[in-house]
């Protein structure tokens, strides 16, 4: 009897041992601060993999013609010239480099290169255009790629725009799907479906109780751009859940201690 009261300690003492360094990693835009990697390159998604992150972070536009890309700023340069995204086509954003020497990727390739990765999950940003008709162009094309793959159970999806979390959970009632704006709180997410949030860390900083009120409401906590060692502490200490980061191997040293 005595014997078995202290097995059952031990195994709680373990699990709570688990549940304490609960936080996830989710690499910013890849795993790019590293030899032949670069900001949402395909090399960055299959670093991210290949050291065993929880997550893959990428940002997506709609081209004019219709096509979704990777890239994260609005604009790109194109010997010289300053194109934005959302006004030039494909095949002309293709030209593009990536500071690895890649092609920017459209989103169909990237999907396929996902499609071999063994652990990381990929977390689509929907990034805000112009009009609600080309957002939900994007998000649904985005989708149906995702589905065609049968990748749904292993993407998650965050926006700024309200318009487009709210698309997104329409379209994909099951799916996880952040915000990531910093304005809301946790109740007002709840009231309209959403997963959790995905903010700042200064907004964690102002509001360390949303953490609280997230959790009751079942909702996750995400928060981003977490590189310095005394902010990761911090956000840690927080008890969020998922970190963003651009340093993911330096917060896995820290969650190891
Ligand atoms: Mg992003």
């Amino acid at each position: 009897m005595k014997r078995n009261a202290f097995f059952l300690a031990w195994i709680l003492l373990l699990f709570g041992a688990i549940s304490v360094n609960a936080q996830q990693i989710i690499a910013h835009r890849g795993y790019w601060k590293t030899d032949g990697s670069a900001q949402n390159s395909i090399t960055a998604l299959m670093k991210a993999d290949s050291i065993g992150v929880y997550g893959s972070e990428v940002d997506i536009w709609l081209s004019s013609d219709g096509i979704p890309v990777v890239n994260h700023d609005g604009d790109v340069t194109l010997n010289g010239e300053k194109l934005t995204v959302q006004d030039t086509p494909a095949s002309t954003l293709r030209k593009v480099k990536l500071s690895n020497g890649e092609p920017l990727p459209t989103m169909e390739e990237y999907l396929d290169a996902f499609s071999q990765c063994k652990h990381t999950k990929l977390i689509i940003e929907f990034k805000t255009h112009r009009t609600k008709e080309r957002e939900d162009e994007l998000a649904e094309k985005v989708i149906n790629m995702v589905h065609e793959r049968g990748l749904q159970e292993r993407v998650e999806y965050i926006a700024f725009g309200l318009h487009f979390v709210q698309q997104t959970r329409k379209l994909e009632p099951d799916a996880l799907v952040y915000y990531l704006n910093g304005d809301l709180s946790p109740r007002v997410l709840s009231t309209m479906g959403l997963s959790g949030f995905d903010y700042h860390f200064n907004v964690l900083y102002q509001k360390p109780e949303w953490v609280k009120e997230a959790h009751a409401l079942g909702q996750k906590v995400n928060v981003w751009t977490v590189n310095k060692p005394e902010d990761i502490q911090k956000i840690i200490d927080l008890k969020a859940d998922y970190i963003t980061t651009d340093e993911p191997l330096l917060i896995k040293e820290i969650l190891q201690k």
